[in-house]
């Protein structure tokens, strides 16, 4: 990375020269001026201060790395004490697809302690090998062991690319792996494809979902990206188990970690919107707060989770964990019902995989018609009621 570099010995007016930094990320400290991580290498200082005192290093041009030595799409396997989350699986499919385009084998990095049954599972997804690192030591997830545990893996098998669950474990887990090995990591893609030269192509809605980007990792492997739960589809269970579990030793892997357990406290287990198989959302068409409790008696005569667009969150009208879209959750659905939605880009982007999409909106030109597999144009406060009124008569 091109860096700036201050000489301290060259500034005749500490102050004025602190002054001319309009981003506060120049400082003093014990005689000496230094440049904070708030540096955003305009080179005002550069141009402005003193001759010498502040230079702008270019970056070395860094060799060109030999893509053929890195194998393999890796998914880590994301899990708790065992029990492997549903997006490892969705990651495994995608994977596979990955793969296939460069003629790389698709590989699973499982850390934990007494995994080795639940590894078995994995051979039922399309994996081609299991690595399993299977250690006491490791039953909690702490961060630092399994990353560097992770570390190890990839240093001895060069995998080209990386998936990882944007659970939030992977959320913490793979920008470490990422600093470990200065490479690049795309958080949330929403589409992923591999281009011939091994290069990952990982696309993910940028500047408030109004561009879809696509960013590559052109000269570092390995390459790493986040994907949400439910972006992904995930394969069917093959009834036959293939490929292969590596057990992995962990001798001379460095397990010392500052973190002691004291105690685990599991959270008491609530229904999330993304596990639900039917969601009622809610959005600015409501008036009220309590206009909500109409949409809620609908939800609960059909066995449905309620869920809600931004504003109702900003608000304070119902809890963030309910809010679907691009700031909010992922859903997917067997049927929504979008209820006063305009359909945002924001908000169509965390459900638009739904399987049937139903909406009611008072304007026939709102954008939610446009993914919506069935419509009303109509007033929520006619419609939910009628709606309620038609279930609770059995029609
Ligand atoms: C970076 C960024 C991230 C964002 N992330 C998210 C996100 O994760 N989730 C999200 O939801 N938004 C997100 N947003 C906000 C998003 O752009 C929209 O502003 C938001 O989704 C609009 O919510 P809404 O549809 O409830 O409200 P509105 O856009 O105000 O739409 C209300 C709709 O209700 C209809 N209506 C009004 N009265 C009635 C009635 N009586 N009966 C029937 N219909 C009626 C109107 O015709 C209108 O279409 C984000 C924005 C940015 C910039
Ligand atoms: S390069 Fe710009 S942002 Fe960085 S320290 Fe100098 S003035 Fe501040």
């Amino acid at each position: 990375m091109p860096k700036l570099v201050i000489d301290t010995s060259k500034i005749t007016d500490v102050p004025a020269f602190l002054k001319l930094c309009p981003f506060g990320a120049l400082y003093e400290k014990d005689g000496k001026v230094d440049v904070s991580a708030a540096c955003k290498m305009c080179r005002i200082c550069v141009k402005k201060g003193p001759a010498g005192a502040a230079t702008f290093v270019e970056d070395e041009k860094k060799p060109e790395i030999n893509k053929s030595e890195w194998n393999g799409v890796v998914v880590y396997v994301d899990h708790e004490d065992g029990k492997i989350h549903p997006v490892t699986l969705e990651l495994l499919g995608k994977a596979r697809e990955l793969a296939d385009k460069i003629g790389h084998k698709v590989y699973s990095v499982f850390i934990g302690s007494g995994i080795k049954n639940a590894a078995e599972e994995l051979l039922h997804y399309g994996c081609d090998k299991v690595f399993v690192y299977d250690d006491p030591a490791l039953k909690h997830y702490i961060p630092e062991l399994y990353t560097t545990v992770f570390e190890s893996y990839i240093k001895s098998n060069k995998p080209c690319a990386i998936l990882v669950g944007a659970t939030t474990t992977g959320r913490e887990l793979a920008p470490r792996i990422a600093a470990r090995f200065k490479t690049g990591l795309t958080a949330d893609c929403t589409i992923l494809d591999m281009a011939e030269n091994t290069d990952l192509i990982q696309i993910r809605p940028a500047f408030g979902g109004n561009i879809m980007a696509q960013i590559v990792c052109p000269n570092n492997r390995p390459q790493l990206a986040t994907v949400r739960y439910k972006v992904m589809n995930a394969p069917e269970r093959s009834a036959e188990a293939k490929g292969e579990i590596v057990p992995c030793s962990v001798d001379g892997i460095d397990l010392s970690t500052t973190t002691k357990i004291l105690d685990i406290k599991p959270k008491e287990k609530v229904k999330t919107i993304e596990s639900a198989d039917v969601i009622v959302a809610v959005g600015r068409g409501f008036k009220t707060k309590e206009d909500i409790a109409m949409a809620k008696e609908l939800a609960d005569l059909i066995g449905a989770e309620l869920a809600c667009t931004r504003p109702l969150v900003e608000g304070g009208w119902m809890d963030a964990k309910h809010q679907i879209g691009l700031s909010g959750r992922t859903v997917r659905p067997k049927l929504i019902i979008c209820l006063g939605i305009s359909g945002a880009v924001q908000f169509a982007a965390g459900m638009n995989n739904s399987d049937v999409i139903f909406a009611v909106n008072s304007d026939e030109n709102a954008p939610i018609f446009k993914v919506a597999n069935y419509g009303v144009v109509g007033d929520v406060y006619d419609i939910v009621p009628k709606l309620i009124a038609n279930i609770k008569e059995g029609k």
